[in-house]
């Protein structure tokens, strides 16, 4: 219950985890602002001799280089790879040759790698503790991981379906596998068998109750007949992996109706079992037919979408002001090699080539880091071709921000430059 939605949980905080994060802003404000007072306070409690970032690391060498600067080639402004790969474990030498290195001497800081801004917030912490312990527990019980990107994008998809929220709860409760069924109460020792407590079948798992059940079947049989093959084709056994192989391969209506009929089936299982009353197939087809009525003819809960067709981009290159150069600059990323590129094209104002240039990076492959190194690279092409008047495009906003505004990253240095 405490995961977030988008983890598969119903979005309960975790008061543990959200005290810890609380606990990393203080850890935070004592780095960056040492000499406030609660800084001060802090530090002659607890670490009165020594520093707050004393932590172990790790390394294969037990005599690290005490500064960074030793683990670089000053005259190639490069990374010493074989330094690097004698001092580090595999996994951290990919990390920083993935950082670039800037030519202005700029001090130290500190840059929270969680967030865009490079400034600490309690709300990314959070996020990151609660994904580093999903990770560990999927790790320790052999589950697959259901913190995978795809896996994230079909939990805010489910969401998001517009449907009552009881039925968006029912749908989570589906794909946790913590539907009541014969098996789920055998395994909880509830109950002595599996048996099918409608059609005694031998036993009733989620599939089982809400499509091959003899009672789910005549629901079924009364819907569309082509949402009904596309249902049975798809046997995966995996209830989480069944919604999400729906999710993608239906329209929202479709999928909509599934998941009400669905729901609708499970009512009227458990009326039946419970309640002894029996609905007839056709009422609840009859229910499920009204409830997407209603959901369609109330606009504030269910906006039809609207399929607009994206606006075509200029396809002509637009010339710079008067008397200036115009530096068109774009970076890259490698499918299958650990490799980036850039290049900038310089033209006259009326889009005469003037001169360009281009570059491949080993380890670098953050996009945000390749933009900021390809505006860097046009500034060097303007001095290299001895004109001053200048105006660069990128289309990487993210990087235009940070140069207007400032930012904490790791490619800070070459926004400086
Ligand atoms: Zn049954």
């Amino acid at each position: 219950m405490t995961m977030p939605k988008y983890l598969g949980g119903l979005g309960f905080r975790d008061i543990e985890l959200f005290n810890l994060s609380l606990l990393a802003r203080q850890v935070w404000r004592v780095l960056v602002q040492p000499s406030t007072l609660s800084a001060r306070i802090l530090q002659a409690v607890y670490f009165p001799q020594g520093s707050l970032m004393r932590l172990p690391y790790v390394a294969r060498n037990f005599d690290p280089p005490s500064k960074a600067s030793k683990l670089i080639i000053q005259s190639m402004g490069q990374w010493d790879v074989g330094k690097l790969e004698e001092n580090f474990i595999p996994m951290d030498v990919q990390a920083i040759r993935s950082i670039p290195i800037g030519i202005v001497n700029l001090g130290d800081y500190c840059a929270w790698h969680f967030e865009k801004s490079g400034l600490f917030t309690v709300r990314s912490c959070y996020r990151l503790l609660v994904s580093t312990r999903k990770v560990r527990e999927d790790w320790l019980e052999e589950r697959p991981t259901s913190s995978s990107l795809k896996s994230v994008k079909s939990w805010t998809k489910l969401w998001k379906v517009k449907v009552p929220s009881k039925v968006r709860v029912f749908a989570r409760r589906l794909a946790q596998h913590s539907l009541p069924t014969g098996d789920v109460l055998q395994h909880r020792h509830m109950s002595k068998t599996s048996v099918c407590a409608i059609c005694h079948a031998d036993n009733d798992s989620w599939r089982h109750s809400l499509i091959d059940c003899t009672m789910a079947h005549c629901v079924w049989a009364l819907a569309d007949d082509q949402l009904t093959e596309h249902l049975c084709i798809s046997v995966c056994p995996d209830a989480r992996e069944w919604i999400f192989h729906l999710i993608d391969t239906t329209s929202h209506a479709e999928f909509t109706q599934i998941l009400l009929t669905l729901w609708a089936i499970w009512l009227a299982r458990r009326k039946a079992i419970h309640e002894s009353i029996f609905l007839s197939p056709l009422s609840t087809h009859s229910f499920v037919i009204k409830l997407m009525a209603e959901l369609q003819v109330d606009p504030d809960k269910t906006p039809t979408p609207v399929r607009t067709m994206p606006k075509p981009l200029p396809a002509r290159w637009i010339p710079p002001p008067a008397g200036m150069f115009k530096i068109n600059v774009d970076g890259g990323v490698a499918k299958t090699t650990n490799k980036g590129a850039f290049a900038a094209v310089c033209c006259h104002e009326k889009g005469n080539y003037y001169g360009s240039s281009a570059r491949v990076f080993e380890a670098i492959t953050d996009p945000p880091t390749l933009e900021a190194l390809a505006i860097c690279e046009a500034l060097s092409l303007a001095k290299d071709l001895n004109i001053q008047k200048i105006c660069v495009a990128s289309d990487a906003q993210v990087v235009i921000e940070g140069l207007l505004h400032g930012t904490r990253c790791c490619y800070s240095p070459v926004l400086r430059e």
